[in-house]
């Protein structure tokens, strides 16, 4: 890939390892987005799909390899062990600070209505104007078809409903990419499309995007690119059309016989 690419790129993760308990659960994976890229990280439970994903926001700090997000450079491999100076520390939050996140699980606040949930990113860690951040996060919910219930509690939505929240929240950060790990995987069926539709009405718009799905039929609809992870490394990689009607890897082509 030319360097220009690579400067360029929305997010760029370069040969990321990472261990648990001397188990090696990536195996130096990279991935480039661009913008307006939709890529879609597919695999078996367990491939190291959430673990890639949270080494890219670095929720997990990965044990080598490099990140480059919005012109932030990362270097992993010089600081992941021991203490982490003050830059480094910087520079995690700069790049986390671009990445928008959503969770198989919602992991919206329960004390706190949709519209605080909402707001509570822009003002507590952007240090917003509350106003502004108010008129920017009701129509955010309104986006998402959420504005009317804008004043209720989580634990009185329905999962579809949270998860639009978590959505509008993520969105609230102004991300450069959003990140989904299995964001309907955890709904009743009859919930997951309307959580698909917010999805696909932000990728029509243009949003960079990288989501770990095994909504097959979605991510070859979405897509601009596939990425097929297998115990830790990546084995297929490519537009919508060849991994999904024309898959090369054998285990590819068993996991696809497998989600139909
Ligand atoms: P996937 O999302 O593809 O199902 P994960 O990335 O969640 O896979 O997990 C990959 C492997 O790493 C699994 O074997 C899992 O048990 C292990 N793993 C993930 N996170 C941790 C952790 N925090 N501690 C120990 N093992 C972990
Ligand atoms: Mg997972």
């Amino acid at each position: 890939m030319s360097t220009k690419s690579i400067s360029e790129a929305a997010l760029y993760a370069e040969d990321l390892h990472k261990s648990f308990g001397g188990i090696e659960v990536l195996k130096g994976v990279s991935l480039t987005a661009q913008k307006h890229d939709v890529i879609s990280i597919i695999g078996s439970s367990g491939s190291g799909k959430s673990t890639f994903l949270r080494c890219m926001n670095l929720l997990e700090f990965p044990d080598a390899g490099k990140i480059r997000v919005h012109g932030e450079k990362l270097d992993l491999s010089q600081n992941s062990r021991g203490g982490r100076s003050k830059h480094v520390q910087q520079q995690i939050e700069r790049i986390r600070s671009c990445l928008g996140m959503v969770f198989q699980s919602f992991n919206l606040w329960s004390h706190m209505s949709v519209l605080e949930n909402v707001m509570l990113g822009p003002c507590s860690v952007l240090k917003r104007n509350r106003d502004e951040v108010e008129v920017q996060a009701r129509a955010l919910l309104d986006r998402v078809g959420m504005l009317e219930k804008c004043h209720m509690y989580p634990d009185n939505l329905s999962g579809g409903q949270k998860q639009r929240v978590a959505i509008a929240r993520a969105l609230a950060m102004d991300p450069d990419v959003m990140l989904f790990d299995e964001p309907t995987s955890a709904l009743d069926p009859e919930l997951v499309n309307e959580v698909l539709l917010v999805i696909r009405e932000l990728a029509e718009e243009g949003r960079t995007m990288i989501m770990v799905t095994h909504e097959m039929r979605f991510a070859r609809d979405v897509s601009s690119q596939v990425v097929y992870l297998h115990q830790g490394r990546i084995e297929e990689q490519g537009s919508p059309e060849q991994l999904f009607n024309n898959p090369r890897s054998e285990h590819l082509q068993r996991f696809l016989s497998s989600q139909y």
